[in-house]
């Protein structure tokens, strides 16, 4: 086992990782830019390095200042926590070469699943369902026309590249091509520098369900059921939870041993996620994520597992402490996104904390980094807390939720905890009938 590890991220992902860590008995060294001095991960680690100012582009996506970091405090690993680093294939091969371990998947995975083309023809290949449409990218105008022909529309132009829902351009009809393919294009190229794009048909009224998958890096890997995460704003996540209230147990395990066969046949190493629209009882493959996602502790609550344990000790080349038939879900988990956002428009709004009160008791856990007079810095993503609760039964998870959420105290600034106190209310919250448009009718209605 590592000695010391490095967590090249802040906010409540990297207390995450460093509660892992100390469990394990493995030591921790946070990092920091300027503005985040005082910020919790770098009270709560063994050790703590500034590593530039405070944009993330000179801080924490600052890969000489990530390895300097490590070869000054002798850590032998790095965990790149969700979002800044974790995906970055050039940045997994430095730390490869510098002789410390990445603890995630190699670059190559990285890679071939960072393309959403490539990770399409991979998935494809492995027997896994995809959204029909085009063979991969679509050079031009003529070529976009003769796929939309074929798939008929609506349709969605997607930048290969995309990710965070940008990229991504809705065609209703054959006149709205044009300007969604060049908008596609041109967005994929300023925010991910590609304007490589491929189209897909557009499903009406999917869920959003994902799995869950974890593999030794030696050929085998296990599924963890799924999750559902239908309920979006602009195709970002805001409330998640597992199992899926459309998915029985049938369902479950065999989606899930397509996804963790395919994972265990490239011989993927970590935690992974294998995202999937599902409508009319069919699983449509599109993307995968090669990292620890926001809503894992949906997952661990059902399971009973650490999934941050588990991928330090694959990192270090230990065994998964399970396999499959180990994995029995257990009730049913609900996670909420408390970002500091300004409703009605979630405009940003970071500011000093002048109190705050978690909330506790059975099946509750707040992951946060949040503390009394914290001031929340305006450079980085707004999500301040996850509240993640645990109940026998879907309709206990949803009675615990509304109860922690009345204990939560969070001052100071505005959050998204009122919008949470709403939906809780909801007839289709409530019975678990809602698909991926659900939230945005609904907020155009309640809160537009
Ligand atoms: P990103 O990487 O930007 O998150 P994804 O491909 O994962 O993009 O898609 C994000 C969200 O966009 C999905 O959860 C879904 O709500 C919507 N979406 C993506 N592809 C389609 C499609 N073919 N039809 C309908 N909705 C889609």
């Amino acid at each position: 086992m590592f000695s010391k590890i490095l967590i090249a991220n802040r906010g409540e992902i990297a207390l995450r990782v460093i509660r892992a860590a100390r469990e394990m008995g493995v030591g921790t060294v946070a990092v920091h830019s300027t503005a985040d001095s005082d910020a919790m991960h770098v009270r709560m680690a063994d050790e703590a390095i500034c590593i530039g100012p405070p944009p993330g582009t000179q801080s924490y996506l600052s890969v000489p200042a990530i390895i300097s970091a490590c070869e000054i405090t002798g850590a032998e690993a790095i965990h790149p926590g969700y979002g800044f680093l974790s995906e970055n294939a050039n940045f997994v091969q430095i730390v490869e070469d510098h002789g410390i371990k990445f603890i995630g998947p190699s670059a190559e995975h990285i890679r071939m699943m960072g393309d959403k083309i490539t990770a399409k023809d991979t998935m494809k290949a492995l027997g896994v369902p995809c959204v029909p449409g085009s063979d991969g990218g679509v050079p031009d105008l003529d070529a976009a026309r003769a796929v939309a022909e074929e798939t008929g529309y609506p349709l969605i132009i997607k930048a290969t590249a995309g990710g965070g829902g940008k990229g991504m351009k809705l065609a209703r009809s054959a006149d709205e091509l044009e300007n969604a393919f060049r908008t596609a294009r041109s967005e994929g190229k300023a925010n991910f520098g590609n304007d490589e794009v491929y189209i897909e048909k557009y499903l009406g009224a999917p869920r959003h369900i994902e799995v869950q998958v974890f593999g030794d890096g030696r050929g085998n890997a296990v599924h963890l059921g799924e999750r559902d995460c239908s309920l979006q704003r602009r195709h970002q996540k805001v409330f998640e939870e597992a199992p899926g209230p459309a998915i029985t147990p049938e369902i479950r395990a065999e989606i899930g041993a397509t996804c963790a066969k395919a994972v265990a046949e490239i011989g993927y190493e970590g935690a992974g996620t294998i995202e999937f629209l599902y409508e009319n009882g069919e699983f449509y493959f599109i993307e995968m994520n090669t990292r620890l996602q926001v809503e894992h502790p949906v997952t661990e609550a059902i399971f009973g597992v650490d999934l941050v344990r588990e991928q330090i000790r694959v990192a270090a080349g230990e065994p998964m402490s399970f396999a499959q038939e180990d994995l029995t879900v257990n009730g049913h988990a609900i996670e909420v996104r408390i970002n500091a956002e300004k409703l009605p428009n979630f405009t940003p709004c970071p500011g000093k904390i002048t109190q705050y009160h978690a909330p506790g008791g059975l099946g509750v856990r707040m992951d946060s980094a949040l503390y009394d007079g914290y001031a929340i810095p305006p450079y980085y993503d707004s999500l301040i807390a996850k509240l993640i609760v645990h109940g026998r039964d879907r309709p206990e998870a949803l009675a615990r939720l509304s109860r922690a959420l009345g204990e939560l105290i969070v001052d100071g600034v505005d959050t998204t905890v009122p919008l949470f106190l709403a939906l809780v209310e909801e007839g289709a919250v409530q019975t678990g009938e809602y698909n991926i448009h659900w939230l945005e009718k609904w907020l155009e209605t309640n809160l537009g």
